[in-house]
């Protein structure tokens, strides 16, 4: 029997008062306080319950199969928002799998965080063998732009505030911050608690371009007789998309969008040169880089272009180049004019200095580009228009290139090699940001991590063209993409294998060449096993009817493009890299 009497006196009221929050909820608080309320990752020890926290205070987690998935995916939510992406990870091998992704985003200068939970520094500095040991500052210090350590809950805020900034000011790129596990349970008084956030204030500062560099490049680009503007992601990331619009028309003069800057003006725009790229790098006298870098895809600024081997050898330019950051001026060749700020003051800056009797281009210039694209446009035609059985790339891109002109909001993913070559030709783009892809190193596995992120951060829908072997590195997340009902259609152009298809074992084993997969495999299938819609395609027909009802209906759809297996060549477009 309960006898009130016999029960022990409750214990005698704490003089401190009782804590009243703690390291998880310090982590929530300072990320809402600065805005990001989406996070990419993959639950596990210790970071469970934040994740489960996370979703409690309103925020959108976004939980993968894969880390790299989530971490391709935090790497370009940043740079379609412009606020770092986070990727949250378990320790040591979940870490270890972010970390590719943090590599690409600093590589390819777009803003993310990877936070990671982490073993004991005590156990972990004596080596004495902790759950998940792993020195994981020190391994992430090499790949990103900042790395810190919070082991204080009262240190959360400022942790945070250091990751925001050193991932947006000026050069964006990809931040490491490590929690270890213990942090997250540390209590202290929630009014401290309150007081020691920081929310960051003017995170990527304007930096306004020095008028003498301003006036060097103007007569720079007055004195051409050639001019060329080149845009990169640069550009496309700084969102000055009105002001680059009025420096391209103003100038009249021609230009040449990378991949990524596809779209920040039409490509169908007449002053595009995209058509006549092998023809205007080498021909130019002037060319001004804006968000772009003389780096391998543009053959350092002095080689042979992707015009293939006929293609002249481009360099003996003079350059402009507009960037934020200092360093990159005279990385290959020199610069005669550097612009150096962040691109919206720059362009505006340059705006200002061209009034309306700024000169036109030559119109010798002007007619030798016109009349090189309208041949290659006229040859690409052509091309598109065969209708051969089994498809070719270009018979499928056709039809991509028809949808996407169709639904210009629609954001384009796409990987591969011959699968990216063909897709970054034919698929015209109309609207900034609406392409992205495998970027500075050409790599392949962001495919479905770009798709889920692309869908959470814009509400778009997404289509993403993929080659059977780049669908390959993260086509588990077709599960992810079914779990949030998505609005992305993938189309496979499946060749059966790396390149193509038909590639025979050279010693005539019973192995397979290492770059051939199982013929006819039915990819399809993977997205009707989680829900989703599949079809296997076979003509330009099918396609184009698959993929208007995927846009139709906004639900995860797979479409399986059977291509002719012997259609792809070795890397695309190259294949000169490969060391002979
Ligand atoms: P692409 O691959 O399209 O040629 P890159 O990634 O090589 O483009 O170059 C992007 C460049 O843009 C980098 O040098 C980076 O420093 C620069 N950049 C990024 N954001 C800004 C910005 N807001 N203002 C100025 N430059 C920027």
């Amino acid at each position: 029997m309960d006898d009130v009497a016999t029960k022990p006196a409750a214990p005698a009221a704490q003089a401190i008062p009782q804590p009243a929050t703690d390291g998880f909820q310090l982590v929530i608080d300072a990320l809402k306080l600065n805005g990001i309320d989406t996070v990419f990752g993959l639950p596990g020890i210790p970071i469970t319950d934040l994740t489960r926290r996370m979703q409690k205070n309103g925020m959108r987690v976004i939980a993968f199969r894969h880390e790299q998935n989530a971490g391709y995916a935090a790497s370009i939510a940043g740079f379609l928002t412009q606020k770092p992406g986070i990727c949250l990870t378990v320790s040591a091998p979940g870490f270890l799998n972010g970390l590719t992704a943090l590599a690409h985003a600093t590589t390819n200068c777009f803003p993310m965080i990877l936070i990671s939970g982490s073993s004991e520094r005590e156990v972990v500095d004596l080596v004495q063998g902790d759950y998940e040991e792993m020195d994981q500052l020190a391994i992430a210090k090499t790949m990103c732009k900042a790395a810190f350590r919070v082991l204080h809950a009262e240190d959360i805020g400022v942790g945070i505030a250091r990751a925001i900034r050193a991932a947006l000011s000026g050069r964006p790129g990809g931040v490491y911050l490590d929690l270890p596990a213990k942090l997250f349970p540390q209590a202290m008084d929630a009014q401290a608690g309150k007081n020691s956030l920081i929310k960051v204030v003017d995170p990527a500062p304007r930096q306004i371009p020095a008028p003498e560099a301003v006036q060097r490049a103007l007569d720079l680009l007055k004195s051409a007789r050639k001019p060329l503007i080149i845009l990169g992601k640069g550009a496309a990331y700084a969102q000055a998309d009105a002001d680059i619009r009025v420096l391209v028309e103003k100038t009249g003069i021609p230009y040449l969008p990378m991949s990524m800057a596809k779209g920040l003006l039409p490509d169908t725009h007449e002053q595009c040169a995209s058509a006549a790229r092998s023809y205007v790098l080498p021909e130019a006298d002037v060319v001004m880089l804006i968000g772009a870098r003389l780096n391998w895809l543009l053959s350092q600024g002095k080689g042979k272009t992707w015009g293939g081997a006929t293609a002249k050898t481009w360099g003996g330019q003079k350059f402009v180049q507009v960037d934020i950051w200092p360093q990159e001026a005279d990385s290959n060749v020199r610069i005669d004019a550097p612009l150096v700020g962040d691109i919206g003051s720059c362009v505006k800056a340059l705006n200002a200095g061209i009034g309306s009797g700024w000169p036109k281009p030559p119109s010798a210039w002007l007619a030798a580009v016109a009349e090189r694209k309208s041949r290659n446009v006229a040859k690409m035609a052509e091309t598109l228009a065969k209708n051969p059985s089994p498809m070719s790339f270009q018979s499928a891109l056709a039809v991509v290139r028809d949808v996407v002109k169709a639904n210009p909001d629609a954001i384009l993913v796409n990987e591969g090699a011959n699968a990216l070559d063909f897709t970054r030709s034919i698929v015209d783009m109309y609207k900034p940001r609406k392409r992205i892809d495998v970027g500075t190193w050409g790599i392949m596995g962001i495919g479905m991590g770009y798709c889920v992120a692309a869908a959470v951060v814009t509400g778009q829908q997404v289509i993403a063209v993929e080659g059977d072997s780049a669908f390959g590195f993260s086509g588990m997340e077709t599960e992810t993409i079914c779990r949030y009902n998505l609005p992305v259609c993938v189309v496979i152009l499946n060749n059966n294998g790396v390149y193509r298809g038909d590639e025979k074992n050279a010693a005539g084993g019973a192995d397979p060449s290492p770059l051939v997969f199982v013929k006819d495999a039915r990819y399809e299938m993977l997205m009707q096993a989680f829900g989703g819609v599949g079809a296997h395609v076979k003509t330009p027909g099918e396609l184009r009817r698959a993929m208007e009802e995927a846009i139709r209906s906004r639900r995860p759809t797979l479409i399986n493009a059977v291509i002719d297996e012997a259609g792809g060549t070795e890397s695309g477009r190259i294949t000169s890299l490969n060391p002979k």
